[in-house]
């Protein structure tokens, strides 16, 4: 959950603020975790399930939801339903306005390049993730030559990840269950944890910086996990074989599982080390670990989706994705890399923590990884100058048209973007249920 200062403007990073607060979110977050089977959005957990921080850094909680996939879980009920109709294997190809540009009349769909129709509503909701709304958006120019909802040029800018860092290295010298609670493999299968040492917290926890020192050090908002395995030596055998296994235990052949093939080929003996070190945290035998920050990113114009040259089988433009990292990402990680270090030699019993040569100092560029969270290309405003969408996320300028995603985020926060995006959605339901009564 997006936390109370993620909605406001903050002056040190231009284009921040929503235009709706998290107080008039909460109901929309409460029936996001009854569907997502989060059952103790609002709990407040014991102190002692947290790391004992009491400077500039907290545990925050990130929340696990045990029934991800929201297509198995709804299916039977959107089949059941009398008011609904489902077209799978269906590509959205393009939107249709009238003349005036103002109202969406129809949307042309194909299963394959040669079958095409037509669907007419009263209101359309774009919801096919944060590229490819805007992607739609702009494509979509057949009456409007910029695309729709693009009057000011704004629909596909302000593109935002999660920039992510594996950096330093902890050691500790003897298991320890609160540690335990920020290594979300730990966490996902509590192997060791007994329910009382659990406090029946379901969750992982991120150390995050608190917002008073956000705001005293101008910071953007970031989240570190800790994660088994040195990764000074590890050379992605350890991440390669967390993909490996999980997608094996969902039976896909995904792209992942055959790149973490070929990275532990490439590297076996680390692999190895890492396995074994794997299997020696799911007993409880946790030692060494390493750090993964993830960043918020300061929006910037210039970090976009626009159209491709090539055209897709469906003869439309692909995607081109330009994506930026200004240079306040690299400013709060060195002062989280800093922050937590110190923390973490305050406490004790563990020790040897050490930057890592994975950040490149002064000014060389850091490889960045992204977490697949695409957030911003219709960005939320309540003046259309700044925003593709308003506050119930209805496109500026479009008297039917409403967009469902991340896509719709002003600024990224440092929390996982799945329930914030299903708590909007379900406020946007709530809204056209009014709107079309
Ligand atoms: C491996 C992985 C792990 C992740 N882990 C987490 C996590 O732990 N927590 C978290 O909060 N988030 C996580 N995310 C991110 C999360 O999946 C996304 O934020 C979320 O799914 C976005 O929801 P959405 O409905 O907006 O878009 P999507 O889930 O991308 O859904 C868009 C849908 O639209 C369809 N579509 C696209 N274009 C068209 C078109 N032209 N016509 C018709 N249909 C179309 C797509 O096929 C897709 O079904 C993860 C993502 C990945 C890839």
């Amino acid at each position: 959950m997006l936390d109370h200062a993620d909605f406001e403007p903050r002056s040190w990073i231009p284009m921040s603020g929503w235009p709706v607060d998290r107080n008039s979110l909460l109901p929309h977050y409460e029936a996001a975790a009854d569907l997502l089977g989060i059952d103790d959005l609002q709990a407040e957990w014991p102190a002692s399930a947290s790391l004992p921080m009491t400077g500039p850094l907290f545990s925050e909680r990130c929340f696990l939801s045990p029934i991800p996939d929201l297509g198995a879980t709804l299916r039977a009920r959107l089949q059941r339903a009398k008011n609904v109709q489902v077209f799978l294997h269906a590509t959205a190809l393009r939107l249709d306005t009238d003349s005036s540009g103002g109202w969406v009349r129809s949307i042309e769909v194909a299963s394959t390049p040669n079958r095409r129709f037509r669907i007419q509503a009263r209101s359309f909701v774009l919801a096919c993730g944060g590229i490819e709304n805007a992607r739609l958006l702009l494509v979509s120019n057949r009456q409007t030559p910029n695309g729709i909802g693009n009057q000011h040029d704004l629909v596909g800018r302000y593109f935002m990840e999660h920039p992510r860092v594996k950096w330093g290295s902890l050691q500790v010298c003897h298991p320890d269950t609160a540690l335990a609670l920020h290594v979300p493999s730990i966490v996902a299968r509590r192997p060791y944890l007994s329910e009382q040492e659990h406090c029946g917290v379901t969750g992982a926890f991120g150390l995050a910086l608190r917002p008073e020192i956000r705001e005293s050090e101008r910071l953007l908002g970031s989240r570190t996990w800790i994660k088994p395995g040195p990764c000074a030596n590890d050379l992605g055998g350890s991440e390669a074989l967390h993909y490996l296994a999980f997608w094996l235990r969902k039976g896909r052949l995904h792209r992942d599982l055959i790149k973490s093939g070929r990275t532990i080929l490439r590297h076996p003996a680390a692999s190895v080390a890492s396995a074994i070190e794997r299997l020696g945290h799911s007993r409880g035998r946790v030692r060494h670990f390493h750090f993964d920050t993830i960043l918020e990113q300061e929006p910037d114009p210039e970090s976009r989706v626009t159209l491709d040259t090539r055209l897709d089988e469906f003869n439309l433009p692909r995607v081109k994705l330009e994506w930026r990292v200004g240079p306040l990402v690299r400013r709060t990680l060195e002062r989280v890399q800093t922050i937590i270090t110190d923390e973490m030699r305050l406490l004790g019993h563990r020790s040897d923590v050490r930057s890592s040569t994975q950040v490149p100092p002064g000014g060389d560029d850091i490889p960045y990884r992204w977490v697949r969270h695409h957030m911003g290309t219709t960005r939320m405003s309540a003046d259309p100058r700044t925003g593709v969408v308003d506050a119930t996320c209805q496109v500026h300028g479009l008297g039917n048209l409403f967009v469902a995603g991340s896509s719709v985020f002003p600024t990224g926060g440092n929390d996982m973007p799945t329930l914030t995006i299903v708590a909007l959605a379900i406020k946007l339901g709530r809204h056209l249920r009014q709107w079309l009564e």
